[in-house]
């Protein structure tokens, strides 16, 4: 049975106008190594650790900055959100169809509540806490084309005709503001596109980002600002000592107009002085450590790197099925080809590369779990091929295969093959990553023991799900099967409300 919405009737938990306040026993384990009786040991204490959670109420008006606001997925996410707003419709070849927002966890996935009269209860995920409508989302941002929102979603060729017809007046008026060219960190064949760029040196772009938030902010009338990178993959810039390697010296190479120090980068520092959050959704190493450093010393959000839609999505279901199954996978090819401007950028070798590298790690803490079926620094084969097909367009192909050992030497391969439009996986992600940085900006909490509630690490690897290679703040296990990624935030939520972790148990029917 599914359910609209519902309230938590605890001790632990306290719903005012203002916030929402929990107390949450923390169920964990202590691990220590230690010599008992002559041997040593791995013992494991369970422990509990008491916290409380703050959630702010008040569902702030939220502005959203996309960078690369006119390429396919900036364009058919604003597209999207305003025919869910207006509640259009539209005709295809097969029916009348309705504007939603599948593929959306936060708006179009449920969580289990509980059980009622022997019949799993289901709520949906954003019933959970106060989130923001995606409705009321006002969109800008910045793009390198000054093309208006209309002919860029037609220059993307992703939406239906009779959709994009109807869509038109809404987003004519829209123009990106000029964006941060820079020919040495994404492909030659982008500059054709470049009529609409910041010009200066590295400091005065950034001041300029700086102003383009605060003029956005101030002409919306919107309370918080999240600014995402959906731009074209830039190439890995190099982490050299005395450059980005700490915040001083990222700044004061921006001070001194390194060439080193990229687009996406000073993107980033923009939003951290000002407090905004800064999502990067492609590969490139947008978070050099001095950038890491100056978020941290902020306390200003950053997530990253790289949307999780597709293929990767799958293979970080797939191997945690397997590897979890006592399965030993022992050769991983993936191919893709597709046709849109983000298959012709990644077509150089240097934005490939950074794409490769974010594909390539999927793998390594489901197989680093398993100590039975590999040996240490054992992996998997693990190879990714991306071409540019331009008659594809943005229907991207990809196709896996994936070898494994099974039973007394068996082997196992299975094949997939997956066809689908790239930006329609990419947009309902770009909202919940969006809407869940906005949502964790006004969660407070404080284990016991500590004096004061604080906000999450500033990076922000809540965000996990929707990425490819989460981010993580320096010393911290990078999990990248979907299933703990989506049980960490599932959890994570809860725990504000003071509802014990989704454990699967289902001891009231043993
Ligand atoms: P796209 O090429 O259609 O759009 C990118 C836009 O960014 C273009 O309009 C371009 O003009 C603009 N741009 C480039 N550099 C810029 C800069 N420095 N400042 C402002 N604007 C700039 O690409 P897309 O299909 O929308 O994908 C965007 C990014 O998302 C790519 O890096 C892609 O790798 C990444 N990504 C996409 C998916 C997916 O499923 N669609 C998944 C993971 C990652």
């Amino acid at each position: 049975m599914f359910i609209e919405s519902f309230k938590v009737d605890s001790p632990n938990v306290k719903y005012t106008e203002s916030e929402i306040h929990s107390v949450y026993n923390y169920e964990t384990t202590e691990l220590v190594h230690e010599n008992r009786n002559g041997t040593y040991q791995w013992i494991v204490k369970p422990k509990t650790v008491k916290y409380e959670f703050k959630t702010e109420a008040h569902v702030p008006k939220l502005g959203v900055m996309l960078v690369g606001w006119g390429g396919n997925n900036g364009t058919t996410l604003t597209a999207g959100v305003i025919a869910n707003r207006e509640g259009i419709s539209w005709a295809t070849k097969d029916k009348v169809q309705q504007a939603n927002y599948f593929g959306s966890l936060t708006q179009a996935s449920s969580i289990r509540v509980g059980s009622f009269n022997g019949e799993e209860i289901y709520a949906p995920f954003k019933s959970l806490l106060p989130m923001v409508n995606p409705d009321d989302i006002v969109f800008g941002g910045w793009d390198i084309s000054n093309m208006n929102l209309a002919d860029a979603m037609g220059r993307a060729k992703v939406l239906d005709i009779d959709l994009q017809k109807q869509l038109r007046p809404y987003m004519e008026h829209m123009v990106p503001l000029p964006g941060i060219y820079d020919p040495d960190f994404i492909a030659a064949n982008q500059g054709s596109r470049a009529d609409n760029v910041i010009k200066g040196t590295k400091k005065e772009q950034v001041q300029q980002l700086i102003k383009d938030i605060r003029e956005f902010k101030e002409q919306n009338k919107v309370d918080r600002i999240v600014v995402l990178w959906t731009a074209n993959t830039e190439r890995y810039s190099n982490v050299v000592v005395g450059l980005n390697d700490t915040m001083e010296n990222l700044m004061a190479s921006v001070d001194r107009d390194e060439a080193e120090i990229s687009p996406s980068t000073l993107f980033a520092i923009a939003c951290v002085l000002e407090n905004v959050p800064f999502i990067n959704g492609s590969p490139q190493n947008t978070f050099v450590p001095g950038l890491v450093e100056l978020a941290i010393q902020r306390n200003s959000l950053i997530g990253g790197d790289d949307f999780k839609s597709g293929q990767t999505k799958m293979k970080s279901v797939l191997v945690d099925f397997l590897v979890g199954a006592g399965i030993k996978p022992t050769s991983i090819v993936s191919y893709n080809h597709l046709g849109n401007n983000d298959g012709m950028n990644l077509s150089a070798p240097q934005t490939f590369r950074s794409k490769e590298i974010s594909k390539s790690n999927v793998v390594d803490d489901m197989v680093a779990s398993n100590g039975i079926l590999y040996e240490p620094g054992e992996h998997p084969d693990h190879v990714v091929v991306i071409k540019y097909v331009p008659y594809v367009g943005d229907s991207k192909r990809a196709m896996d295969e994936y070898m494994s050992e099974i039973f007394m030497g068996g082997k196992s391969t299975i094949v997939l093959h997956n066809t689908c439009e790239d930006s329609l996986l990419a947009a309902p992600i770009i909202l919940d990553l969006v809407l869940l940085a906005e949502l964790s900006t006004r969660i407070q909490l404080k284990a016991e023991g500590e004096g004061k509630f604080h906000s999450f690490h500033p990076v922000a690897t809540i965000l996990s799900y929707l990425t490819k290679a989460p981010l993580v703040p320096p010393g911290t296990p990078v999990v990248n099967a979907l299933s703990k990624q989506r049980a960490m935030l599932e959890n994570i939520l809860r725990a504000c409300v003071g509802l014990a972790p989704e454990n699967n148990m289902i001891l009231e029917y043993k």
